[in-house]
């Protein structure tokens, strides 16, 4: 069974100020919402500790936008997964469209930063999405296997069960254009086929998000899909009472498999 799950992805927004406000809104909303879909905020890097403090205690966890796959070394301007450990943090997206795009990361590199975070005890949220191309293209499915694959393939043991994968068509993110309910099902019922492969004890535990604009009025129907775990949202995380409400129209679920 599998307990839903809204991550929340600031990319490179806000400020002490507006954070502060945010995270004010989210911990009146869902702070002690013990009964609701397990709740997480990706706040860029300098804002880690600040919303560790203010989320201590309270039904609210605290994700990185990004990982270094190394423990230690002469990495300018890179984090490791200990150090994020240190700061409470529980979760890391690990392969985001836009930094394999805009940083050029590989499918080996994601990997390795996903392998890095479980032995760290933190919970890569892995992303993996086809651009439109591929999709018209009629490889969606194969672009997807390759991504989850090269984790699957590289990260062993028990620990894997903590992955989150986040389906994340690249057409989707940031564009209002949000994958049909039924498609963004088909992809991840495809997803726990490949996680299956593996494991079934995967297919049972790991849980799959839905991102790409994700919006109050969609989440309801997108969430009520078999194999939608919950979301990764973007735009919409900024904007306290959207988020509330995508994180209430989720609600606690436990799916099975
Ligand atoms: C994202 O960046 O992970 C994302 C899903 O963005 P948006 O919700 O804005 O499409």
């Amino acid at each position: 069974m599998r307990r839903s799950l809204v991550a929340g992805n600031w990319k490179m927004h806000g400020s002490g100020a507006t954070i502060t406000g945010l995270l004010h809104s989210l911990v009146q909303a869902l702070g002690n919402e013990q009964d609701g879909a397990e709740v997480v905020v990706c706040p860029p890097a300098p804002y880690l500790s600040l919303c560790q403090q203010m989320l201590q205690g309270r039904a609210i966890a605290v994700g990185a936008q990004n990982v270094h796959a190394q423990a230690s070394g002469a990495f300018t301007g890179d984090v490791s997964a200990a150090m994020l450990a240190e700061f409470g943090v529980r979760y890391v997206i690990a392969g985001h469209s836009e930094r394999r795009r805009y940083a050029g990361e590989t499918d080996a590199e994601v990997a390795q930063k996903c392998e890095a975070a479980l032995l760290a005890g933190i919970a890569p949220i892995v992303c993996v999405g086809e651009t439109l191309e591929e999709r018209e293209a009629g490889r969606a499915d194969a672009v997807v296997a390759r991504q989850l694959g090269a984790v699957l393939d590289h990260c062993e043991g028990e620990a894997l069960g903590r992955l989150v994968v986040a389906y994340e068509p690249v057409w989707a993110i940031g564009t209002g254009r949000t994958a049909e309910p039924e498609q963004a099902q088909a992809m991840h019922a495809f997803i726990r086929r490949v996680l299956c492969d593996a494991s079934a004890a995967l297919a049972e535990t790991v849980r799959i998000l839905y991102g790409g604009s994700v919006m109050a009025e969609n989440a309801a129907q997108l969430f009520a899909q078999q194999d939608i775990d919950g979301g990764l949202v973007g735009g919409a995380s900024l904007k306290p009472e959207e988020f509330i409400s995508i994180c209430k129209s989720v609600g606690r679920q436990w799916k099975p498999w």
